[in-house]
């Protein structure tokens, strides 16, 4: 199945006289005939559902959607981006570990990686996207066990080049995580280029209407855990009666692990109606991603040609710094484009309160045209250094254009700048 058919059928096939829809299943728990069957799904919990902390068939069904739409073998669902991101560094990495991540990437995974992760003993080494191979080598230590980006980074919109970055991890024999957010499978999947694990806050375009904050993690089964550098994979799991995840599970260990272990302690698994309401956003993924793009383009091109805007930041600009890993990994840029307005914060705050169209809201991705401030906003607890190094200027505006038309979101930007 191609992208579009994925997004409508993947996941749910309903049988005779069942549901066209996917249906909620708002329940906690399941219900058995004796205990011996209880105790068997405990022994193999993949068999069958125990309890909704970290299995139900509503969000179980998203579950396989996404995985199919990335090309994985198995996704796990979580309560938000945040979840998930956090949940796929801890399902390899404990105190004492290291990991390595590029500073171009969302904020509050800045905040998760360089004080959270930290004061639970889990070190980031932060290089920069453009370092050359050997300096990238060079910040690998004996206790690294991942390496961490962004396909289009949340507000720089920079792009990854996820086969230099896989190549890199992959002879230290460590995984690339990557964070794809923004390109989402239509645009971009990473596993063909060699990442092993994609995380998502699915709150952005998969949901696309807002209504629903969650996140995922997306196994690529392609990953070799027997390296001896990930005993929790590999070696038996005292909390888990002695159970070996890559034995017992093979290419389903990491994402397996993630639940049966993770989820099982942490217990941020989404409730079936969020999975319901971003079953529904995924549904219409493909076709949304298409017409963002569209007049993204538009937009990116318009602000290009203002002279009240500094410079843009789209990746789908001819000019722009990284237009080539656009065309290598991109089927489109995303509706997320950063400019920078002349006259720095103040002149980028007057702009963003004149418009009237286009919403203030800590939100991007949406439906609806919104727009926000990242130096005073999303991005307010990074220090000046961090700003610098997650691509960040005090004028920087981050415009995310939604499904209106395209004449209008021009005409609201026209009369806003008319202000500044
Ligand atoms: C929003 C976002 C996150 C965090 O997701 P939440 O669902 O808000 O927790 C992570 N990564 C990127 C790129 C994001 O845009």
């Amino acid at each position: 199945m191609k992208n579009a058919t994925k997004c409508l059928h993947a996941g749910y096939t309903p049988k005779n006289s069942e549901p066209r829809v996917v249906p909620i299943v708002q329940s906690t728990t399941y219900v058995y005939d004796n205990t011996e069957e209880v105790a068997a799904v405990f022994d193999d919990p993949t068999k069958s559902l125990i309890y909704s902390r970290f299995a139900n068939p509503t969000v179980m069904a998203v579950e396989e959607k996404i995985a199919a739409l990335e090309g994985g073998v198995g996704a796990m669902c979580t309560t938000s981006g945040q979840a998930a991101t956090l949940l796929s560094v801890l399902n390899i990495c404990e105190a004492g570990d290291s990991i390595i991540s590029t500073t171009e990437i969302y904020g509050g995974t800045v905040n998760l990686f360089a004080f959270t992760l930290k004061k639970m003993g889990i070190e980031c080494i932060f290089i920069d996207r453009n370092a050359s191979d050997e300096e990238i080598h060079a910040a690998f230590k004996p206790n690294t066990k991942l390496v961490f980006g962004e396909t289009i980074a949340n507000p720089a919109l920079t792009v990854l080049d996820i086969s230099r970055f896989a190549a890199i991890a992959h002879a230290h024999h460590v995984p690339l995580i990557v964070d794809n957010t923004f390109a989402t499978p239509i645009l971009c999947k990473p596993i063909e280029f060699g990442a092993d694990i994609v995380v998502h806050s699915t709150s952005k375009y998969m949901d696309g209407h807002a209504v629903q904050v969650g996140g995922v993690i997306v196994d690529s089964g392609n990953f070799d855990w027997e390296s001896g550098n990930f005993p929790g994979i590999t070696e038996p799991d005292e909390s888990y009666h002695g159970l070996c995840y890559t034995k017992q599970y093979g290419k389903m260990a990491y994402i397996l692990k993630a639940r049966m272990q993770l989820m099982r302690d942490f217990g941020v698994y989404p409730a079936a109606h969020s999975a319901f309401l971003l079953n529904l956003g995924l549904e219409t993924l493909s076709v949304r991603m298409k017409q963002y793009c569209e007049n993204a383009a538009v937009v990116a091109k318009y602000l290009a040609q203002n002279d009240k805007v500094e410079r843009v930041i789209y990746p789908g600009l001819p000019g722009d710094a990284c237009y080539a890993l656009a065309q290598k990994y991109l089927k489109g840029a995303s509706g997320v484009i950063s400019f920078v307005v002349k006259g720095g914060k103040e002149a980028a705050m007057r702009f963003m309160n004149s418009l009237k169209l286009a919403s203030n809201e800590v939100h991007v991705a949406d439906i609806r045209t919104c727009v926000l401030h990242p130096a005073s906003e999303t991005h307010r607890q990074l220090t000046d250094e961090q700003l610098v190094a997650a691509g960040i200027e005090a004028g920087m505006v981050r415009f995310s254009v939604g499904l209106e038309d395209v004449d209008d979101i021009l005409a609201d930007l026209e009369q806003a700048f008319a202000k500044v």
